[in-house]
Protein backbone atom coordinates (compact mmCIF):
# COMPACT_ATOMS: atom_id res chain seq x y z
CA UNK A 1 0.00 0.00 0.00
CA UNK A 2 1.58 3.62 -0.85
CA UNK A 3 1.46 6.07 1.64
CA UNK A 4 -1.05 8.19 -0.18
CA UNK A 5 -3.43 4.81 -0.57
CA UNK A 6 -2.72 4.47 3.51
CA UNK A 7 -3.49 8.20 4.69
CA UNK A 8 -6.65 8.08 2.05
CA UNK A 9 -7.86 4.73 3.82
CA UNK A 10 -7.53 5.64 7.29
CA UNK A 11 -8.42 9.54 6.94
CA UNK A 12 -11.19 9.84 9.29
CA UNK A 13 -8.72 7.88 11.96
CA UNK A 14 -5.55 9.68 11.18
CA UNK A 15 -7.46 13.09 12.09
CA UNK A 16 -9.12 11.69 15.19
CA UNK A 17 -6.29 9.91 16.61
CA UNK A 18 -3.93 13.03 15.92
CA UNK A 19 -7.13 15.42 17.61
CA UNK A 20 -7.56 13.09 21.04
CA UNK A 21 -3.80 12.47 20.92
CA UNK A 22 -2.42 15.96 21.40
CA UNK A 23 -5.72 17.53 22.96
CA UNK A 24 -4.80 14.59 25.70
CA UNK A 25 -0.99 15.11 25.87
CA UNK A 26 -1.84 19.62 26.09
CA UNK A 27 -4.57 18.92 28.38
CA UNK A 28 -2.99 17.04 30.96
CA UNK A 29 0.11 19.18 30.70
CA UNK A 30 -1.73 22.36 31.29
CA UNK A 31 -3.46 20.63 34.29
CA UNK A 32 -0.22 19.22 35.89
CA UNK A 33 1.44 22.46 35.30
CA UNK A 34 -0.37 25.58 33.75
CA UNK A 35 2.00 28.21 32.66
CA UNK A 36 -0.89 30.56 33.87
CA UNK A 37 -4.00 31.34 36.65
CA UNK A 38 -6.88 30.56 34.77
CA UNK A 39 -9.51 33.52 35.04
CA UNK A 40 -12.88 31.23 33.90
CA UNK A 41 -13.15 28.09 35.54
CA UNK A 42 -11.78 25.36 33.21
CA UNK A 43 -15.43 23.20 33.00
CA UNK A 44 -17.21 26.77 31.88
CA UNK A 45 -13.91 27.20 29.43
CA UNK A 46 -13.94 23.59 27.98
CA UNK A 47 -17.71 22.62 27.45
CA UNK A 48 -18.15 26.43 25.51
CA UNK A 49 -14.67 26.39 23.69
CA UNK A 50 -15.39 22.62 22.46
CA UNK A 51 -19.44 23.18 22.27
CA UNK A 52 -18.42 26.03 19.12
CA UNK A 53 -16.09 23.51 17.97
CA UNK A 54 -18.94 20.77 17.75
CA UNK A 55 -21.00 23.48 15.91
CA UNK A 56 -18.48 24.09 13.68
CA UNK A 57 -17.69 20.57 12.82
CA UNK A 58 -21.71 20.24 12.18
CA UNK A 59 -21.42 23.51 9.58
CA UNK A 60 -18.94 22.31 8.08
CA UNK A 61 -20.20 19.10 7.31
CA UNK A 62 -23.75 20.22 6.29
CA UNK A 63 -21.85 23.14 3.84
CA UNK A 64 -19.08 21.33 2.21
CA UNK A 65 -19.31 17.57 2.71
CA UNK A 66 -16.71 17.15 0.06
CA UNK A 67 -14.58 19.34 2.15
CA UNK A 68 -10.65 20.34 1.15
CA UNK A 69 -9.89 16.93 0.14
CA UNK A 70 -13.03 16.70 -2.61
CA UNK A 71 -11.81 19.39 -3.63
CA UNK A 72 -8.07 18.88 -4.48
CA UNK A 73 -9.38 15.60 -5.69
CA UNK A 74 -11.21 17.35 -8.48
CA UNK A 75 -8.47 19.89 -9.48
CA UNK A 76 -6.50 16.41 -9.52
CA UNK A 77 -9.17 15.16 -12.23
CA UNK A 78 -9.46 18.54 -13.88
CA UNK A 79 -5.40 19.29 -14.32
CA UNK A 80 -5.88 22.40 -12.09
CA UNK A 81 -3.16 24.12 -10.60
CA UNK A 82 0.55 24.57 -10.46
CA UNK A 83 1.68 21.08 -8.82
CA UNK A 84 -1.15 19.39 -10.90
CA UNK A 85 0.34 20.69 -14.02
CA UNK A 86 4.01 20.28 -13.43
CA UNK A 87 3.94 17.28 -11.91
CA UNK A 88 6.90 16.75 -9.42
CA UNK A 89 7.69 13.91 -7.69
CA UNK A 90 5.36 13.75 -4.77
CA UNK A 91 7.31 14.31 -1.88
CA UNK A 92 8.34 17.41 -3.27
CA UNK A 93 5.12 18.22 -4.39
CA UNK A 94 3.95 17.50 -0.84
CA UNK A 95 6.50 19.97 0.76
CA UNK A 96 5.53 22.79 -1.31
CA UNK A 97 1.97 22.50 -1.10
CA UNK A 98 2.10 21.99 2.80
CA UNK A 99 4.45 24.97 3.19
CA UNK A 100 2.49 27.31 0.70
CA UNK A 101 -0.47 26.93 2.26
CA UNK A 102 0.93 27.71 5.55
CA UNK A 103 1.84 31.11 3.93
CA UNK A 104 -1.66 31.53 2.81
CA UNK A 105 -3.19 30.91 6.18
CA UNK A 106 -0.62 33.53 7.77
CA UNK A 107 -1.82 35.89 5.06
CA UNK A 108 -5.54 35.07 5.71
CA UNK A 109 -4.45 35.77 9.08
CA UNK A 110 -3.14 39.51 8.55
CA UNK A 111 -5.99 39.95 6.53
CA UNK A 112 -8.58 39.03 9.14
CA UNK A 113 -6.98 41.47 11.93
CA UNK A 114 -6.30 43.86 8.91
CA UNK A 115 -10.08 44.34 7.67
CA UNK A 116 -12.37 45.86 10.55
CA UNK A 117 -15.41 43.78 9.43
CA UNK A 118 -13.25 40.73 9.11
CA UNK A 119 -11.95 41.79 12.60
CA UNK A 120 -15.22 41.22 13.88
CA UNK A 121 -15.50 37.56 13.33
CA UNK A 122 -11.92 37.10 14.46
CA UNK A 123 -12.45 38.73 17.41
CA UNK A 124 -14.35 35.78 18.93
CA UNK A 125 -10.71 34.18 19.29
CA UNK A 126 -8.85 37.04 20.65
CA UNK A 127 -11.73 37.66 23.33
CA UNK A 128 -11.44 34.66 24.71
CA UNK A 129 -10.29 35.58 28.33
CA UNK A 130 -7.46 33.14 28.75
CA UNK A 131 -5.39 30.90 26.86
CA UNK A 132 -5.51 27.04 26.77
CA UNK A 133 -5.84 24.20 24.36
CA UNK A 134 -9.03 25.27 23.65
CA UNK A 135 -8.58 28.76 22.25
CA UNK A 136 -6.77 26.83 19.47
CA UNK A 137 -10.31 25.65 18.37
CA UNK A 138 -12.48 28.73 19.10
CA UNK A 139 -13.40 30.35 15.97
CA UNK A 140 -16.65 32.06 14.85
CA UNK A 141 -18.94 29.76 12.11
CA UNK A 142 -18.63 32.33 9.78
CA UNK A 143 -14.57 32.72 10.21
CA UNK A 144 -14.83 29.14 9.84
CA UNK A 145 -16.67 29.41 6.78
CA UNK A 146 -14.56 32.12 5.21
CA UNK A 147 -11.70 30.15 5.63
CA UNK A 148 -12.36 27.35 4.22
CA UNK A 149 -13.40 29.28 0.67
CA UNK A 150 -10.05 30.55 1.33
CA UNK A 151 -8.51 26.89 1.37
CA UNK A 152 -10.66 25.96 -2.00
CA UNK A 153 -9.23 28.82 -3.74
CA UNK A 154 -5.75 27.87 -2.70
CA UNK A 155 -6.29 24.14 -3.82
CA UNK A 156 -7.43 25.28 -7.08
CA UNK A 157 -4.79 27.70 -8.24
CA UNK A 158 -2.03 25.60 -5.86
CA UNK A 159 -3.07 21.74 -7.38
CA UNK A 160 -1.94 19.85 -4.25
CA UNK A 161 -0.99 16.44 -3.99
CA UNK A 162 -4.68 15.39 -1.75
CA UNK A 163 -2.28 13.27 1.10
CA UNK A 164 -0.56 17.20 1.00
CA UNK A 165 -4.08 18.72 2.08
CA UNK A 166 -4.41 16.24 4.68
CA UNK A 167 -0.88 16.50 6.21
CA UNK A 168 -1.40 20.26 6.05
CA UNK A 169 -4.81 20.12 7.95
CA UNK A 170 -3.64 17.30 10.43
CA UNK A 171 -0.60 19.78 11.23
CA UNK A 172 -2.29 22.74 11.55
CA UNK A 173 -4.69 21.39 14.10
CA UNK A 174 -2.24 19.51 15.92
CA UNK A 175 0.04 22.74 16.04
CA UNK A 176 -3.09 25.15 17.12
CA UNK A 177 -3.14 22.89 19.95
CA UNK A 178 0.25 22.69 21.16
CA UNK A 179 0.66 26.53 20.29
CA UNK A 180 -2.55 27.62 22.30
CA UNK A 181 -0.97 25.88 25.52
CA UNK A 182 -1.20 27.03 28.81
CA UNK A 183 2.29 25.66 29.20
CA UNK A 184 5.56 26.49 29.07
CA UNK A 185 8.62 24.86 27.43
CA UNK A 186 12.24 24.88 28.63
CA UNK A 187 13.90 28.51 27.13
CA UNK A 188 16.48 27.14 25.35
CA UNK A 189 13.93 24.59 23.40
CA UNK A 190 11.47 27.25 23.06
CA UNK A 191 14.66 29.53 21.13
CA UNK A 192 15.82 26.79 19.49
CA UNK A 193 12.09 25.46 18.25
CA UNK A 194 11.43 28.82 17.49
CA UNK A 195 13.93 29.29 14.74
CA UNK A 196 11.75 27.49 12.03
CA UNK A 197 8.27 26.71 14.55
CA UNK A 198 5.67 28.84 16.38
CA UNK A 199 6.10 28.07 20.00
CA UNK A 200 3.00 28.52 22.69
CA UNK A 201 5.19 31.67 24.14
CA UNK A 202 5.57 33.05 20.20
CA UNK A 203 2.05 32.77 19.73
CA UNK A 204 1.01 34.06 23.41
CA UNK A 205 2.11 37.44 22.21
CA UNK A 206 -0.54 37.59 19.65
CA UNK A 207 -3.54 36.99 22.23
CA UNK A 208 -2.26 40.35 24.21
CA UNK A 209 -5.14 42.94 24.95
CA UNK A 210 -2.34 45.75 23.50
CA UNK A 211 -2.80 46.34 20.40
CA UNK A 212 1.02 45.97 18.85
CA UNK A 213 1.32 42.37 19.98
CA UNK A 214 -1.99 41.49 18.91
CA UNK A 215 -0.95 42.52 15.58
CA UNK A 216 2.22 40.26 15.65
CA UNK A 217 3.50 36.69 15.66
CA UNK A 218 0.32 36.07 13.12
CA UNK A 219 2.01 32.51 11.78
CA UNK A 220 0.66 28.94 12.73
CA UNK A 221 3.03 26.63 12.05
CA UNK A 222 6.43 28.10 10.47
CA UNK A 223 7.16 31.18 12.40
CA UNK A 224 9.51 32.57 9.07
CA UNK A 225 6.33 34.35 7.72
CA UNK A 226 6.42 36.59 11.03
CA UNK A 227 9.97 37.11 10.75
CA UNK A 228 10.73 37.98 6.73
CA UNK A 229 7.40 40.14 7.00
CA UNK A 230 8.63 42.51 9.77
CA UNK A 231 5.22 41.52 12.05
CA UNK A 232 7.42 39.53 14.80
CA UNK A 233 7.57 40.11 18.19
CA UNK A 234 9.44 38.45 20.44
CA UNK A 235 7.72 38.54 24.24
CA UNK A 236 5.41 40.45 25.67
CA UNK A 237 6.06 43.81 27.00
CA UNK A 238 4.38 42.81 30.82
CA UNK A 239 6.08 39.28 30.71
CA UNK A 240 3.80 35.53 29.87
CA UNK A 241 2.77 36.45 33.60
CA UNK A 242 2.10 39.53 33.76
CA UNK A 243 0.61 40.00 30.45
CA UNK A 244 -3.84 40.81 29.93
CA UNK A 245 -5.20 38.07 27.65
CA UNK A 246 -7.91 39.37 25.43
CA UNK A 247 -9.51 42.29 24.13
CA UNK A 248 -9.86 45.41 25.97
CA UNK A 249 -13.41 45.93 25.41
CA UNK A 250 -14.63 42.59 25.65
CA UNK A 251 -14.12 41.26 29.66
CA UNK A 252 -17.68 40.43 30.61
CA UNK A 253 -17.62 36.47 30.66
CA UNK A 254 -21.39 35.95 29.45
CA UNK A 255 -20.01 37.52 26.51
CA UNK A 256 -17.15 36.42 25.57
CA UNK A 257 -16.97 32.93 27.90
CA UNK A 258 -20.30 31.48 26.99
CA UNK A 259 -20.89 30.03 23.52
CA UNK A 260 -24.38 32.51 22.80
CA UNK A 261 -22.27 35.05 23.94
CA UNK A 262 -19.61 34.06 21.65
CA UNK A 263 -21.89 33.33 18.41
CA UNK A 264 -23.52 36.88 18.82
CA UNK A 265 -20.21 38.37 19.22
CA UNK A 266 -19.08 40.03 15.98
CA UNK A 267 -22.64 41.54 15.37
CA UNK A 268 -22.47 44.13 18.81
CA UNK A 269 -21.22 47.54 18.20
CA UNK A 270 -20.75 49.74 15.46
CA UNK A 271 -18.34 49.08 13.27
CA UNK A 272 -14.72 50.80 14.49
CA UNK A 273 -11.74 52.09 13.27
CA UNK A 274 -9.95 49.30 14.80
CA UNK A 275 -7.13 48.61 11.50
CA UNK A 276 -3.91 46.62 11.75
CA UNK A 277 -2.07 49.83 10.78
CA UNK A 278 -2.81 51.15 14.44
CA UNK A 279 0.47 50.02 15.87
CA UNK A 280 0.63 52.23 19.02
CA UNK A 281 -0.59 50.78 22.10
CA UNK A 282 -1.95 52.33 25.87
CA UNK A 283 -3.46 51.49 29.09
CA UNK A 284 -7.35 51.30 29.26
CA UNK A 285 -7.34 54.25 31.23
CA UNK A 286 -5.53 56.06 28.88
CA UNK A 287 -7.03 55.77 25.72
ZN1 LIG B 1 -5.45 36.74 15.42
ZN1 LIG C 1 -4.57 32.21 18.53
Amino acid sequence: MSFTEFVTQYEVSIRLGFFIGIFAVMGLWEIVAPRRALTVSKVVRWTNNLGLVFVNSLVLRILFPAAAVGVAAFAAEQGWGLLNYYQLPLALSVVLAVVALDFIIYLQHVLVHAVPALWRLHRVHHADLDYDVTTGARFHPLEIILSMLIKFATIVVLGPPIVAVVIFEVVLNAMAMFNHGNVRLPMELDRVLRLLFVTPDMHRVHHSVEDNEANSNFGFNLSIWDRISGTYIAQPREGHEGMTIGIHQYRDPRQVSWLPGMLALPFIGKISGYAINRREWSKPDAS
